[in-house]
């Protein structure tokens, strides 16, 4: 697997857990607000060897809890799988952050059980993605139409899946408004019932079940640095107060919907 970055420790990427995390480059979107312009564009990377990490990984491993790789977008890698075990073979629990465009990788994951906790980045109305997303532009050739309905799968394989897991949607000024947030959290509630449904029809447990109405939203605080789309540097972050107007309008359509980074 291709690693462009390593942090030997984190406390924030997965609450109460020593954390971690692995950065791997090159993303198939080109969101403006992304605040990882080098690592997605490859630009002055320079690749860590894995047996590296590895070795690092094993060193230490009674001082941390888990593992998370980000990226970029992690399920691009054609290692990825692989490198899981290498973790999973050390004991540690694993995290993944992904866009959710490529769900037959989510289902192997899932299939595997070699992930702990999901992260899916939702990033605005699926009606209006690529306003998000910005992709049309810059590689069509990677979503012939229909890309959407991609990320609706990696959400029901996620929900479906058993293991933690969040959404979480970056509110980026001039991007994110009430309105189009409301969409989105009607879309994913369609998404929340569609699962209900297809469970309640497959006599699933009663944990898993549970897992579902549990599904977490985390709005996440917008921050103007190293953004792809450099005019993304000059927009300023909504205050706390909007940001908690938009929770609580929002909570009226997904209860767990909280806030991160206010
Ligand atoms: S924010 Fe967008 S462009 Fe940046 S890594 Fe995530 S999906 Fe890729």
């Amino acid at each position: 697997m291709k690693i462009a970055g390593y942090l030997k420790t984190s406390l924030i990427e997965w609450p109460g857990k020593i954390c971690s995390v692995i950065f791997t480059p090159g993303c198939n979107f080109r969101c403006p607000f992304c605040h990882n312009r080098d690592l997605v564009l490859g630009q002055g990377v320079s690749q860590i060897p894995e047996k590296q990490i590895l070795a690092d990984l094993k060193r230490r491993e009674k001082w941390i809890d888990a593992v998370a790789i980000t990226g970029g977008e992690p399920t691009l890698q054609a290692g990825l799988l692989k490198f899981l075990k290498l973790l999973k073979s050390l004991k540690l629990l694993t995290m993944i952050q992904t866009n959710g465009t490529k769900p037959g990788v989510i289902e192997q994951l899932v299939i595997s059980k070699l992930v702990d906790y999901f992260c899916l980045d939702l990033k605005g109305d699926l009606q209006n993605y690529e306003k998000f997303c910005n992709i049309k532009y810059h590689i069509p050739e990677e979503f012939p139409g229909g890309n959407i309905s991609n990320v609706k799968s990696s959400m029901e394989l996620i929900i479906r899946g058993g293991v933690e897991y969040e959404f979480r949607t970056t509110v980026v000024p001039g991007l994110h408004n009430l309105e189009n947030l409301e969409k989105l959290a009607v879309q994913i509630n369609e998404v929340f019932e569609n699962c209900k449904l297809k469970i309640s029809e497959s006599l699933i447990s009663p944990l898993k079940a549970a897992q579902i109405e549990n599904s977490r939203w985390f709005l996440q605080q917008f921050s103007p640095l190293n953004t792809l789309d450099r005019r993304y540097l000059k927009v300023k972050p909504y205050s706390k107060e909007e940001m908690e107007a938009f929770q609580k309008q929002l909570q009226k359509i997904i209860p767990q919907t909280l806030l991160r980074g206010v």
